[in-house]
């Protein structure tokens, strides 16, 4: 059977398929620690549910506009000009089926083939499969631990050649934890502005932050920097939403209209009753509280796993500033990441996504989304597994 070339060129996506075995190897009974997954296990917040329970009663349940419904728009659009200070309405506002739909849509509408796209590594696995399926060039950033997972915007200025088209900016950043602070996220925007880029802002772990880090938009940094950022975001990670399937992005009304015409040929609107569920997630009260419950599981959770992964010999890891995962470096044990997380799982059943997916394959990606427990007993096993291979 003929596969487009569009798809062959795709690297497949193995963060699923080491969730997919870890919970085949459970199904069977096998007690493993699953530190694989990309997803908060929380259930989604009472109110939230309630509230998509209400739309569907009141019979949302019909095609509804393709850019999104307008009360969850003008909701989105107050939120990012009370929250974020950057100056959008709902016509700026275009709600997709997740934050990954919304980055996909905007590389189908951005890019000719040839064009070259930035994206900083390690780097969320999709960015440079979106890039190819949509014929551009993904070009790489790369940093490392000594950087703390940071580029410059020297290092940016460095990497931009005439088919440079936009950067996908990720802070804070799925895999490696880092938040940029806003200094640094200045100097990013400046280079943006003088060589006249896009920036695609890509800010779905905003509120999952430490000690005191500060999420900032890259379109908050000055009017011509907002004139060419698109932020994209959602409810999945934040509100534990990943299967409403509920995102957003925001950006120049040209760009809106465009992408909500190519959505219209493809998947329409998204589900209208969820799209209640993401109304309620920005309006009602109850919500930053149940953020705040959240992300002080994984404040004591991020301890538990740092302070019994500096009992691991030879993994360096730096205290991630957001997110919930850890990115230890495993160069020092002299494997490459599928190899480690293949026999790691095999030997200790223990999950780890190799970092190899992430474009950094001498690290490890680790999930502390999961409870203390599990916790303290993978991280025992992944202790020994290192132990043994000394
Ligand atoms: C999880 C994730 C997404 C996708 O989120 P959805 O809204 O569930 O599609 C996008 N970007 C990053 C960095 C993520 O970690």
């Amino acid at each position: 059977m003929h596969i487009s070339q569009r798809v062959r060129l795709l690297t497949p996506a193995l963060t699923l398929s080491v969730s997919a075995r870890a919970k085949a190897m459970q199904n069977r009974g096998i007690d493993v620690c699953n530190f694989s997954a990309g997803r908060p296990e929380f259930d989604t917040p009472d109110h939230i549910k309630a509230a998509a329970q209400r739309a569907l009663d009141e019979g949302k349940t019909k095609y509804g506009p393709v850019g999104g419904e307008p009360e969850l728009r003008e909701v989105i659009a107050h939120k990012l000009r009370t929250e974020n200070g950057l100056a959008y309405t709902a016509e700026n506002v275009a709600v997709n089926n997740g934050a990954k739909h919304a980055l996909f849509n905007l590389m189908m509408v951005l890019l000719e083939p040839g064009d070259e796209v930035l994206i900083h590594a390690p780097y969320w696995l999709s960015f440079p499969e979106m890039v190819k399926l949509a014929g551009g060039v993904p070009v790489l950033i790369e940093t490392d631990l000594a950087s703390g997972y940071k580029f410059t915007p020297a290092e940016l200025e460095r990497a931009i050649t005439p088919r440079t088209r936009l950067l996908i900016f990720n802070s804070p950043s799925n895999p490696s934890g880092a938040v940029f602070t806003p200094e640094e996220i200045r100097g990013i925007a400046k280079v943006i502005v003088d060589k006249k880029l896009l920036v695609v802002s890509d800010e779905i772990f905003e509120k999952i932050v430490y000690d005191g880090a500060e999420h900032v938009s890259i379109g908050s940094m000055s009017p011509e920097a907002f004139a060419r950022t698109i932020v994209v975001s959602g409810f999945s990670k934040i509100y534990s939403m990943t299967g409403w399937r509920v995102g957003y992005m925001a950006g120049p009304v040209e760009i809106i209209n465009a992408v909500i015409s190519a959505q219209s040929h493809s998947t329409s609107n998204v589900c209208s009753f969820a799209q209640y569920g993401g109304v309620a997630a920005y309006t009602d009260e109850r919500s930053s509280q149940c953020v705040e419950q959240m992300r002080q599981a994984y404040v004591q959770r991020r301890r538990a796993m740092m302070d019994l992964l500096a009992d691991v010999p030879g993994l360096r890891c730096r205290m991630p500033e957001g997110t919930f995962y850890l990115f230890p470096y495993i160069g020092d044990t002299g494997m490459r990441s599928v190899e480690f997380c293949e026999a790691l799982l095999e030997s200790q059943k223990v999950a780890a996504v190799a970092g190899a997916v992430f474009g950094a394959d001498d690290h490890i990606r680790l999930s502390f989304a999961t409870d203390l427990e599990v916790i303290e007993k993978g991280m025992k096993r992944l202790a020994s597994f290192v132990r043994s291979l000394s």
